[in-house]
């Protein structure tokens, strides 16, 4: 591993507390939510919904789970550990996770397994 050269260095530092304000709304930028979608987390403790569903014109069969206390970073990272555990493909996306098939018993028994007590399955 080699340093830094000096003048990299000094690069680095170069930004301020005040360096990066959004000109939108005047917060610093690690405070602002412009252009990023405006979503609300549900609490933790919440029911989850497990549902099947199908999706679009083709009526093909998805399992859709709604109401989980998660941003969408940990969300899409939930979705991906889900995805492996049901060996389907799906998206996560809105602030819920769809998965491809039929696999709501699965799902319900994987979130509660995961820590989500709440996950129930929704519909029929
Ligand atoms: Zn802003």
């Amino acid at each position: 591993m080699s340093r830094p050269a000096p003048a990299a260095a000094s690069r680095l530092v170069y930004s301020t507390d005040a360096g990066r304000i959004c000109p939108d709304c005047r917060q610093p930028a690690t405070a602002c939510s412009c252009g990023r979608p405006q979503r609300t987390i549900p609490p933790a403790g919440g029911p989850i919904r497990v549902s099947r569903e199908k999706a679009g014109r083709g009526g093909k069969l998805v399992t859709v789970v709604r109401g989980l206390p998660l941003d969408d970073e940990a969300l899409a990272a939930l979705g991906k550990r889900l995805r492996t555990a049901c060996g389907t493909g799906g998206t996560a996306k809105d602030g819920q996770l769809e998965l491809q098939g039929d696999h709501v018993d699965k799902v319900v028994a994987w979130l509660v397994a995961q820590g989500h007590p709440t996950a129930k399955r929704a519909g029929g």
